[in-house]
């Protein structure tokens, strides 16, 4: 079996390949950099599994292969719940990530560490050109450190503290981050669903039930 993961990031590509290589050994997983490029769609959705069903959709009727995409946000609760859905977005779509991660510190200044609550939370939507889909959402829960700390990762990693592990995701090792993560609970959701592919809802199921997933 071939799974199309719809991203071009390949730092998210990569860890979301190293997640499925355990779990789906015997399937064979690209990216959208294997094909040629399409208009990429507006992720229009004010929730995460919204959003990433707009990418698996657009990416299975490209390419004509099973596509599975990722959405995914950081959830801070003094600051009600933000940057959640807009994630990528925060403080500007080019403003780079070590700068981001600053704006967050600075928003949470003064606050105590009891007071720093935050959240990963991560959605897939799995769809292939016939019409079928699934969505499967997971979260992480954690903390705001007091300042960014480790190299690992990628995006929001050295801010997001890990209390069981009493470290950033910035710090974890690779495996470490994908046995707790949003990211690796949420695959392990999704590949339950690959080995018996397609036994979601189609399209129009979905529309006249609602987004399952809230
Ligand atoms: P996306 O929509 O899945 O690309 O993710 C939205 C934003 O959340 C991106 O800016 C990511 O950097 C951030 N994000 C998602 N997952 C993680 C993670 O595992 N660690 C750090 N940041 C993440």
């Amino acid at each position: 079996m071939r799974l199309v993961l719809a991203t071009r990031n390949s730092a998210k590509a990569g860890e979301m390949k190293r997640i499925l290589a355990r779990l789906l050994p015997d399937w064979e997983i690209l990216d959208l950099n294997s094909f040629p490029p399409f208009p990429e769609p507006e992720e229009t959705a004010d929730t995460y599994a919204g959003n990433a069903r707009i990418k698996a959709v657009a990416s299975a009727q490209a390419t004509g292969e099973l596509c599975l995409a990722d959405d995914a946000g950081l959830e801070i609760a003094a600051l009600g719940g933000a940057p959640g859905v807009h994630s990528r977005r925060f403080g500007g779509e080019d403003l780079p990530f070590p700068e981001k991660m600053r704006l967050v510190l600075e928003k949470l200044d003064g606050i105590p560490p009891e007071r720093r609550q935050a959240r990963f939370r991560c959605a897939v939507a799995i769809a292939d050109s016939e019409g079928w889909q699934q969505v499967v959402e997971a979260t992480c829960d954690g903390f705001i450190a007091e300042e960014p700390r480790g190299e690992g990762g990628f995006g929001y990693d050295p801010i997001f503290y890990y209390p069981n592990l009493g470290k950033t995701f910035g710090e974890l090792t690779a495996d470490e981050k994908d046995s707790v993560s949003h990211r690796g609970k949420v695959l392990k959701l999704a590949a339950e669903a690959l080995r018996r592919w397609p036994g979601g809802a189609t399209i129009a199921e979905l529309t006249r039930s609602g987004p399952a997933e809230e």
